[in-house]
């Protein structure tokens, strides 16, 4: 018999659209993918110079296992210039993508059986992260009428005395909603009163739209700042999802524990990604503002086509690039005659009907939804949204 643990655990959803698509594309398949979690954009070309320049360098041995000094003063240097907030480098893990910091901070803060808070919908990952480390992920519902965020009665139905943590990401992943300065003010004091640590991943948060402000919530308070651990990492906002850098900013206490379990598992992310971050964290930050242009548009073309469509709704996201869709209209339709049964349904009928990939909700804790992507081009997502409205209109 294999490990419970490792029996319990599905494969990342989004990870396994995402591969099923880019399969069916190498195999000539005209397939469109919504499915993307990754920017479509190359990495800056600074970036690429300094990784190529980092080989010939040298920079090819171990790092100290937590990351370079240098990377971890550039991540206070941002978090300083851009959040606000004051991290000296003994409060900062670098590690193999923002997705193995949350590993790791679940690692270091839980004991079995201990309470994680995780709002629907969730990322695919929180749950799974949770249980791994021995916790136990509590589903916190939310309201639509809320934009999906959560709010201190949610919290109070989910909360028990073995809560630990309560999950925060914004701009989320899937809804692209973003919490205010406010509504984050009152979550970290219910947070400081029930002494629970926030996970907050803030992956997403240089894709943001409309000028909307963005407020981390380590910089509300000295005493928040210390209950919490912030994620987040140069995936997202620099088109770099496969060099696989993100970082942790925490309490040393923290830190120190996150840095010793790593210690073990992997040693040091990537010495040369390590260098690439580096370049990514402090040179020119226009290959940024380019990319937001793009999304940006898309964003606003995608929302639109989705509101002119029968049976869907949807939030207009703030950020990220996703737009997460309420299908409960389209379920229990026929199609060619058989019916639609779930979101798992709908999703595999519409790839293998009409060659569009989406991501079905069930993974997200939200079984009526799903996540289209529009890290896409323009082209792609108005020919895939074609299909998907066609696919819609042969519902009966
Ligand atoms: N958090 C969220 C919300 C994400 O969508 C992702 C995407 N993979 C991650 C964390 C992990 O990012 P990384 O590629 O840095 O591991
Ligand atoms: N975070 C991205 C997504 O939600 C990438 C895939 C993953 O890491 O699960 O699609």
């Amino acid at each position: 018999m294999l490990a419970k643990k490792g029996l319990a655990v599905s494969p990342s959803p989004t990870l396994v659209i995402d591969s099923k698509a880019k399969e069916l594309k190498s195999r000539g398949v005209d397939v469109i993918s919504f499915g993307a979690g990754e920017p479509d954009f190359d990495t800056p070309a600074h970036i690429r110079e300094a990784a190529i320049a980092a080989i010939n360098e040298g920079h090819t041995r171990y790092t100290p296992a937590s990351g370079t000094r240098e990377l971890k003063e550039a991540i206070c240097r941002k978090l300083e210039r851009e959040n606000g907030l004051h991290y000296t480098p003994a409060d900062i893990v670098v590690s193999n993508g923002a997705k193995h910091s949350l590993s790791n901070a679940f690692a270091a803060i839980l004991n079995p059986g201990d309470e994680v808070m995780v709002p629907v919908p969730y990322w695919v990952s929180y749950p799974e992260l949770v249980k791994l480390s021995d916790g136990i992920p509590v589903a916190v519902e939310t309201r639509e009428k809320n934009a999906f965020k959560v709010t201190i009665p949610d919290l109070k139905k989910a909360w028990s005395t073995r809560t630990k943590a309560l999950v925060l990401n914004s701009p989320g992943n899937p809804t692209g909603q973003i919490y205010t300065r406010e509504e984050l003010e009152v979550l970290g004091y219910y947070c400081l009163e029930h002494d629970i640590f926030i996970i907050t991943d803030e992956i997403y948060e240089r894709l943001v739209y409309d000028g909307i402000p963005y407020t981390s919530v380590a910089s509300l308070g000295q005493d928040l700042k210390e209950l919490t651990v912030l994620i987040n990492g140069v995936s997202k906002s620099y088109a770099m999802t496969g060099w696989r850098i993100g970082y942790a900013a925490a309490s040393p206490e923290i830190a120190r524990v996150m840095g010793a379990i790593q210690s073990h598992a992997t040693s040091n992310p990537n010495s040369i990604a390590q260098m690439a971050a580096l370049a990514a964290l402090d040179g020119p930050q226009e290959c940024l503002a380019e990319m937001l242009l793009a999304f940006a548009e898309r964003r606003k073309y995608m929302y639109q086509r989705i509101q002119g469509m029968p049976f869907l709704r949807a939030l207009q996201p703030q950020g990220a690039f996703y737009v997460f869709v309420n299908i409960a209209e389209a379920l229990g339709k026929t199609h060619g005659g058989k019916v639609v049964a779930d979101s798992d349904d709908f999703a595999a009928r519409l790839l293998e009907e009409k060659k569009v990939a989406v991501v079905p909700g069930t993974g997200f804790g939200s079984p009526h939804g799903m996540r289209l992507s529009y890290a896409s081009s323009m082209e792609n997502i108005e020919k895939g949204l074609d299909r998907l409205e066609l696919f819609l209109k042969e519902l009966q």
